[in-house]
């Protein structure tokens, strides 16, 4: 395999990617500076939970948080939010976990924030409770979530109550945030795509979140299977435990500082995260591009997309386009494209070579997005071309 040309080498071909850092099409385009720092780290043995601790001082200084940690994934994050609220301190809950029905398990969820991801949270074995309408979603009506619909829900066996955040779902944050306050039951937050804005680092700790998941192979720009726990210090720390490497002599562990032994009853074996561990790799990248994450200037950024989209939207005479600003979308500027059929011309610009890639998110109200979140400069001119020629039913080769 050349190390310089591994997709070559493999004969996976390279793709135009104007959809976004999505997972399936390998997430972000990491910066030499975190490369570097990746492989600086894979040469030599650390403490992973020392390591882990590193990363958790770093991660609250960014997020305003008590603690953090880094994860596999904002999928896995989730995972683990869902059984450190689950098992607190418990080793023989750890212990049980995916089994969990002796126990309370349950983590309410608003209808309206049902996601694909909901099954990471019930990957830790707890039983989701659906609560509240889904007026907005249909169309049928204008109310949100609402403080005694969480409350008539909350009984002794809610563990937690889960949250997927978005520039629309945020207006119900508050109340939702009130009652779990209130009564004492953790949130957790899946705010996995919500970066860009860096301030959002923030904002929903600030707010009155417990936990909060984020991607580090999304915006972040870090390692593809990474992503951050940020929140409460006890509740990560249980999530720590339940990934670490636990094959240890009990008289010999040296827990992370992160760790209070006093609250543990034994040393637990491997736990539910153990599957997804992170490596020394991932953690030294996600905290490499965290670093640069926060050091970037968001509106700076966002003028040089604006001024590539309009480029490209200049190549585009006679199709219907229109440049959406970041401060309408809440992250990147994007190009909203009309096109008679979005997901026909989606699958020719797939078939295209190379392929191409847009966001099929607006496909149903006939639009294809051209996000340029992770778009390599180089691609502007063919991806423009490409676009042309799939709308005149054609695929051209360059
Ligand atoms: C991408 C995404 C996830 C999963 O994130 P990974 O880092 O790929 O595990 C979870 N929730 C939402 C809303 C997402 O967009």
């Amino acid at each position: 395999m050349s190390p310089s040309d591994p997709y070559e080498s493999l004969g996976v071909r390279r793709r135009i990617n104007a959809a976004g850092a999505l997972t399936r099409l390998g997430g972000a385009v990491m910066a030499p500076e975190v490369m570097a720092a990746m492989a600086a780290a894979s040469r030599a043995s650390v403490d992973i939970g020392e390591l882990q601790d590193a990363a958790s001082n770093r991660i609250a200084e960014a997020t305003g948080a008590e603690a953090g940690l880094v994860t596999t994934g904002a999928a896995a994050a989730l995972t683990l939010a869902a059984a450190a609220s689950i098992a607190r301190w418990d080793v023989a809950k750890m212990a049980a976990l995916p089994h969990a029905d002796a126990f309370p398990r349950d983590i309410l969820i608003p209808r309206t924030h049902r996601t694909g991801y909901a099954h990471a949270l019930a990957a830790s074995g707890a039983r989701l409770v659906d609560i509240g309408h889904n007026d907005r979603g249909t169309g049928a009506g204008v109310r949100g979530l609402e403080a005694w619909e969480i409350e008539t829900a909350l009984t002794p066996s809610v563990v937690a109550v889960t949250f997927s955040v978005n520039a629309t779902s945020i207006v119900d944050l508050p109340t939702v945030i009130a009652v779990c306050r209130a009564s004492g039951v953790p949130l957790i937050v899946d705010a996995a795509a919500q970066l860009p804005p860096k301030e959002n680092l923030r904002r929903f700790i600030a707010m009155g979140a417990d936990l909060v998941a984020f991607s580090g192979g999304k915006a972040l720009g870090g390692p593809q299977a990474s992503g951050i726990l940020a929140g409460r210090r006890d509740l990560v720390a249980s999530a720590l435990l339940q990934q670490l490497d636990m094959d240890v002599a009990p008289e010999t562990w040296t827990p992370p500082k992160l760790i209070d032994r006093t609250n543990l009853r034994g040393v637990p074996h491997h736990g539910i995260g153990r599957g997804f561990k992170a490596g020394k790799e991932e953690i030294v990248g996600l905290l490499t591009a965290l670093d640069r994450f926060m050091k970037a200037d968001d509106v700076a950024d966002n003028a040089a997309l604006e001024t590539r989209l309009k480029a490209i939207a200049g190549t585009l005479a006679g199709i219907d386009v229109a440049l959406i600003p970041a401060q309408r979308t809440g992250r990147v500027p994007v190009l909203e494209i009309a096109v008679p059929d979005a997901l026909a011309m989606s699958a020719r610009l797939q078939r295209n070579d190379p392929p191409v890639h847009l966001s099929e998110r607006h496909a149903a109200r006939g639009v294809l997005t051209l996000d340029p979140q992770v778009l390599l400069p180089e691609h502007d001119a063919p991806l423009a071309a490409a676009i042309r020629a799939a709308l005149r039913g054609a695929t051209v080769k360059p």
